[in-house]
């Protein structure tokens, strides 16, 4: 926390506003709109996942439809495809940014639409908080007219050509939850630029009422609005995302700074024109056993290191869907660990992560 959360959690506790809407939910989407700016709308909700549920149900997915999803991702991603009775198809990524692969995205669009099953949406992905190929994506979005929902749930905090994450698709979303780059505990936020497909991303996520003295429903709805509680936390998190951004690009550089040297791992560099707010950094080994020797290795010594995200056609859970994969995501699950990231390690807690990983080096 950064000390003005709790400013705002007292004003809802002393106006008595302990329930999903209220000045601070009201206030945190203004802080959000003014930082992503370009006229965006944002509808903050219970979390990501929900936002991701909600754009697709926006976008009109439905039962039997085949819906794109990045493979190179967390499984929140592609499940609120199969919560609306879709299918996900998965596409592999790139090695420059380890996102959506756009040749792969063409060569899936293609495949499916000669199938009869054109895809009715595509989910991209800034991994990492690394921008994926926008100008790319959207040029396959406009040429086929399939909207793109864009998960920036790491990547609050990140440009793509000077624009911010979460502005670039047809519906972007954000995650709050605990482990994002700033926290109510969870939420989550969807954004658009058209102000009437806010305000049905609102009705839809408290229960779809109809405008009635009574109660009266003529869509579903769901319980998805964030609560003004959390939401005072959001405001004062606002504060500090510069800060967050700040150290954790440290944390990447420092990294980048002392083990380059080494010979002995790959860096994700930022391409032209994209700033990643390095949510967590993520580094390759050259083999599996080495990416094994040192997370085993700062395991021993109580520091936590991981797997990069198991691409999703390799899922048990998703092992019947169609995949348009080359083998790119399959090698960075192998060789790729996320190091220690977190905005408030020290000097010397990266100084001894980084000595535990000199010292399993051959
Ligand atoms: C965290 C995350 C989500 C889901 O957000 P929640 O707020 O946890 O529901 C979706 N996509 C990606 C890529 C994420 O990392």
């Amino acid at each position: 926390m950064g000390g003005a959360e709790q400013k705002y959690v007292q004003e809802a506790f002393d106006t008595n506003w302990i329930a999903p809407l209220g000045p601070n939910v009201t206030g945190f989407e203004a802080d959000l709109e003014a930082y992503v700016g370009s006229g965006m709308q944002v509808a903050c909700l219970s979390s990501g996942t929900a936002a991701i549920h909600l754009a697709l149900d926006l976008l009109g997915v439905g039962a039997g439809d085949e819906v794109i999803c990045q493979s190179f991702t967390f499984s929140a991603s592609a499940n609120p495809i199969t919560y609306l009775g879709a299918t996900p198809v998965f596409v592999d990524s790139e090695p420059n940014t380890w996102n959506i692969s756009p040749d792969l995205l063409e060569a899936a669009i293609l495949d499916r639409m000669g199938a009869g099953a054109k895809p009715k949406a595509i989910v991209a992905v800034h991994l990492y908080g690394m921008p994926y190929d926008s100008d790319a994506v959207m040029a396959l979005s406009e040429r086929y007219g399939i909207p793109v929902v864009e998960d920036s749930a790491e990547a609050l905090g990140s440009r793509y050509n000077g624009r911010p994450c979460g502005s670039l698709g047809s519906i972007g979303i954000f995650s709050f939850n605990g482990n994002k780059i700033i926290t109510t505990s969870g939420g989550g936020a969807l954004l658009t630029r058209d102000p009437a497909l806010k305000q049905r991303a609102v009705y839809l996520a408290t229960q779809a009422r109809d405008q009635a003295p009574h109660y009266q429903h003529s869509s579903i709805g769901y319980n998805y609005r964030l609560s003004n509680v959390l939401a005072g936390i959001g405001r004062g998190q606002m504060e500090v995302l510069e800060d967050r951004v700040a150290a954790r690009r440290a944390n990447y550089e420092f990294y980048r700074e002392t083990l380059s040297g080494t010979g002995a791992f790959t860096f994700l560099e930022e391409p032209e024109g994209a700033f990643s707010n390095r949510w967590l950094t993520a580094v390759l080994t050259p083999d599996f056993g080495t990416r094994e020797a040192i997370r085993l290795a700062l395991e021993a010594e109580n520091i936590e290191s991981r797997p990069l995200w198991k691409p999703m056609h390799l899922q048990p859970v998703f092992s019947e869907c169609t995949s348009f994969a080359d083998g790119t995501s399959e090698d960075l699950f192998e060789r790729g660990l996320c190091l220690p990231s977190g905005s408030n390690l020290t000097k010397s807690d990266l100084e001894r992560t980084v000595e535990i990983i000199y010292n399993t080096l051959p």
